[in-house]
């Protein structure tokens, strides 16, 4: 008999059964530091008891609608994201591709009602990566994600992520936006310099283009801010995809957009079953209410700095293997030497109970919930100290 599962993911033969915080469990009980939260979505840590209760009592009530009549936590929540942000508007969505093609459809409508149909390429970057349909694999290029999947869609220009030269030189009249990750997750977790995200402002401003950012990864408090951008200043977008950590765990995503850039998604232009419904609405607004609560993102700092230094610490200790500690706040790389291979550390941290991720570049990825204490962050250093030690050069 074959699995029954596509083989399109390998997991360990490690099956957990319940979490708590930023603790994972199996059902014998063993406990596994979770420095990954299913790549930066369970920013409460697992079974939050506030979107537990929401949940809950949400599933009691009611499940599901579709957009044919109104969820009122979900107007709450819109309102609640744009207040926080630069957008005026909001449509909900099931995932982060989901965001990702609402916002590349929406760039490409605002040009069509303002009378230029032809502006429809976008810009994307190198080591960009945007989700798995069949828009977002097309705009985020990575040749091993299109092959086999027939011809690859027309109307994206890819250009060397921190370049501004080459996005300038990419810009033509039928140039309609640029899309790019404020940090980039999965190309090996990458923060360009902030003048590359106003260099972007500055480009969309004098061509008359959509800024489109990637927040799926990055935002939800990720970085101690609420989305990664809000540390530049004057490098807003007009759309931005959010997800992952948006929902804390629950399935959810959102796009957001300025009046303006929204002015095309009239009635009939979009749609969604499941997208904005009652029970991902119920864990959002938990969700949003713990991430702007008092002190919260303030702590999302004082704890990345300190898991930062630390692992600066590691890196000197372990020159022979590790490269470079990157990225921002809570979404942090350790790009180890050639010859090095993150998934090896994975699973070394692993055997040792500490669950970490690896990205493009040959980077180890760190995604802890953003509730970890100081106590968290070193005793994941220890056990990489020692997985590190253990890590032996692939032939
Ligand atoms: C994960 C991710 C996506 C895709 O989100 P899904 O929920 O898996 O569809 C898109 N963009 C970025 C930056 C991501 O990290």
């Amino acid at each position: 008999m074959p699995a029954p599962m596509m083989d399109t993911y390998a997991p360990p033969d490690l099956v957990f059964d319940h979490g708590k915080g930023p603790r994972l469990f199996t059902a014998a009980g063993d406990g596994y530091l979770d420095f990954i939260s299913g790549i930066a979505v369970n920013c409460l840590g697992h079974a939050h008891p506030k979107a537990v209760a929401a949940l809950s009592e949400q599933a009691g009530k009611l499940w599901h609608l579709s957009n044919m009549f109104k969820v009122p936590a979900g107007i709450e929540l819109a309102e609640k994201l744009t207040k926080a942000t630069f957008a005026d508007r909001v449509f909900f969505t099931n995932s982060g591709a989901e965001a990702m093609e609402c916002a590349l459809k929406t760039a490409r409508r605002y040009h069509y009602v303002n009378g230029n149909p032809q502006r429809y390429r976008i810009i994307t970057f190198t080591g960009a990566f945007h989700g798995r349909t069949y828009g977002a694999i097309n705009a985020g290029g990575n040749p091993k994600y299109l092959e086999g999947f027939g011809p690859a869609m027309e109307g994206f220009d890819q250009v060397e992520f921190g370049d501004l030269d080459a996005v300038k030189n990419a810009i033509s009249d039928e140039t309609a936006a640029i899309c790019v990750e404020p940090v980039q997750g999965e190309g090996g977790v990458r923060a360009p310099e902030d003048s590359f995200l106003r260099g972007l402002r500055q480009l969309c401003d004098e061509h008359g283009l959509m800024l489109i950012y990637d927040e799926v990864q990055s935002g939800a408090g990720r970085t101690g801010k609420l989305f990664a951008h809000q540390w530049v200043d004057g490098a807003e977008p007009d759309i931005m995809a959010a997800a992952k950590g948006i929902g804390g765990g629950f399935p959810m995503g959102a796009c957001l957009a300025t009046e303006a850039a929204a002015e095309g998604m009239v009635v009939g232009t979009h749609g969604s079953t499941y997208g904005g419904g009652p029970l991902a609405m119920a864990v959002g607004n938990v969700v949003f209410d713990e991430l702007t609560s008092d002190g919260f993102l303030d702590q999302v700092v004082e704890v990345s700095n300190y898991l930062t230094q630390q692992l600066h610490g590691l890196m000197d200790r372990h020159a022979d293997k590790v490269e470079e500690v990157r990225g921002k706040g809570l979404l942090i790389g350790m790009k180890l030497k050639p010859g090095f291979d993150p998934k090896k550390l994975a699973g070394l941290a692993r055997d040792r109970h500490l669950l970490i991720g690896a990205a493009g570049d040959n980077v180890s990825r760190l995604a802890p919930p953003l509730v970890i204490t100081k106590d968290d962050a070193s005793e994941a250093v220890a056990v990489l100290d020692e997985a590190l030690g253990a890590l032996e050069a692939t032939a």
